[in-house]
């Protein structure tokens, strides 16, 4: 088999497994590696998946690394033609000087246009942009035994919906055309709430909601009592060039990814725990002002903090951290509050907690957006207690019709996720249709059955 040996991991830094890690330079190469009758093949972009959804033990994982041009992009229409491996950073670079952003953003942009699809990602304007297939114009996919086929939404409903959401399992994206969405400038004017409980978080969202095209919470998880889910809410908008400080409107479409932070080399593992977050949590809550408004920030600074520092995932140590992100629907507000409860009851330390609404989902069968609250926490792998505070939330989320994001997921039981995907078998029946002889395979696939 081509390619060298490696071990591999997600995002988390959990369940580590090793296989032949191909880097194909042409689409010719990528079909020829995906047509030599290998068992256990899957498609990798930039390992920002939080599991191992891009792993594939004993098998083949092709990655998109060198797949990596944009192929093409009109200043006009904003559409902009690139092969898969291109990521949204590299669409940000292209795209803003003629005033187009990325349609979608997930919390980094270290995300290839192939992993945005295959995850169908979603970002802080969900509520009004949906997730990011409802961009996707068409893509170039490489069947199972490498044979080519353009998809668009109209043509191929059944393979477009099953490959965005569907996590690598119906073929190698090779090229797409996304739909850019267009701004004044490369800034964004933004208004920060600082809410004092749960019940005034969920209500300043859903106010929020109606009045800007991006909104998050993030909240204190170690938070109780009368404060259980205070949060500071930021919410904003792309600024126009009179929102601009003279300085910043010479170059109104500025952006300056760069230079990032390290995790300096000797970082104690241990210093993420229930008192480190409990103290970060506070004293950054504390800081935030109780209302603030007309900020002007970065793109960098409103929609990507934690690609500030390379490698932050390491500094929860050897035994790495594990991402819970559920979504329940409208209406089960109560759900909310006591999967709140149950955190903070059990004292587990999760240091990025964001809560948002999610406007209306997709088509995509396994696709994780629906509406209502999507709430999304980390925890040290290591944390005590941990599995059964999450197979709480499992049940919290099963009863109140949610369901957890097969991107970030690690541990849920594969009849757990069958109650929460209802168009499971949907999927399955497909994936058998249109990969008989099972070429494509992940070990998240192989855990769930999907
Ligand atoms: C800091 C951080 C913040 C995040 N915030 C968000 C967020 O706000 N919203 C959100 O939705 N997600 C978020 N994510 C998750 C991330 O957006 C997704 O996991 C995304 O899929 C990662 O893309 P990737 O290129 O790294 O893909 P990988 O992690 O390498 O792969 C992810 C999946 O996509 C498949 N895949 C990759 N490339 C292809 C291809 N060419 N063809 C077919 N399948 C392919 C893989 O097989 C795998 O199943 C975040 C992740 C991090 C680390």
């Amino acid at each position: 088999m081509p390619g060298r040996t490696v071990t591999l991991t997600g995002w988390g830094r959990v369940s580590p497994s090793s296989a032949e890690l191909a880097e194909p330079a042409t689409v010719a190469d990528a079909a020829e590696l995906l047509g030599t009758g290998a068992r256990g093949v899957i498609a990798r972009g930039l390992g920002r998946s939080y599991n191992n959804a891009a792993q594939c033990a004993h098998g083949l994982v092709i990655s998109t690394a060198r797949l990596n041009r944009i192929i093409d992009m009109d200043p006009v229409t904003g559409l902009a033609a690139c092969e898969a491996g291109v990521s949204l950073e590299q669409l940000m670079v292209a795209g803003l000087p003629a005033g187009w952003f990325v349609p979608v953003s997930p919390g980094t942009r270290q995300v290839t246009i192939g992993g945005a699809i295959a995850a169908d990602v979603h970002g802080k304007n969900h509520h009004v942009a949906g997730s990011f297939a409802r961009h996707v114009r068409s893509f170039e996919i490489l069947l199972p035994g490498g044979q080519p086929r353009t998809v668009t939404e109209q043509a191929d409903p059944s393979l477009f919906w099953a490959t965005a959401g569907g996590m690598g399992l119906t073929g190698l994206i090779v090229r797409a055309t996304i739909q850019l969405k267009p701004v004044a400038t490369s800034r964004v004017r933004v208004d920060t709430v600082r809410t004092a409980d749960i019940d005034e978080t969920m209500a300043v969202l859903a106010e929020h909601d109606r009045r800007y095209g991006y909104t998050v919470a993030w909240s204190d998880s170690l938070a109780r009592g009368a404060g259980l889910g205070r949060s500071v809410i930021t919410s904003g908008d792309f600024a126009e060039p009179a929102d601009l400080s003279p300085a910043d409107a010479k170059d109104p479409f500025a952006f300056r990814p760069g230079a990032r932070l390290g995790v300096p080399p000797g970082f104690p593992p241990g210093l993420i725990n229930r008192y480190t977050v409990g103290l970060a949590n506070g004293a950054w809550y504390r800081k935030a002002p109780r209302s603030r408004s007309g900020e002007i920030q970065t793109i960098g600074t409103f929609f990507h903090p934690l690609d500030g520092i390379r490698s932050w995932n390491r500094v929860y140590g050897p035994g790495g951290f594990r991402q819970y992100q559920y979504v329940l629907p409208s209406g089960c507000e109560a759900a909310v509050r006591r999967s709140f409860e149950l955190v903070s009851q059990a004292r587990a330390p999760s240091f990025v907690t964001v809560l948002k609404r999610f406007g209306a989902g997709d088509e995509g069968l396994l696709s994780f957006p629906m509406a209502g609250w999507t709430l999304a926490l980390d925890f040290p792998a290591r944390t005590p207690g941990l599995a059964g505070l999450l197979g709480s939330l499992d049940r919290l989320v099963v009863e109140a019709g949610g369901r957890v994001y097969l991107a970030k997921d690690s541990r849920v039981p594969p009849d757990v996720l069958a109650e929460m995907y209802p168009r499971l078998a949907e999927f399955r029946k497909l994936r058998a249709e249109l990969d008989p002889a099972g070429i494509l395979a992940s070990d998240l696939s192989r855990r769930l059955g999907l």
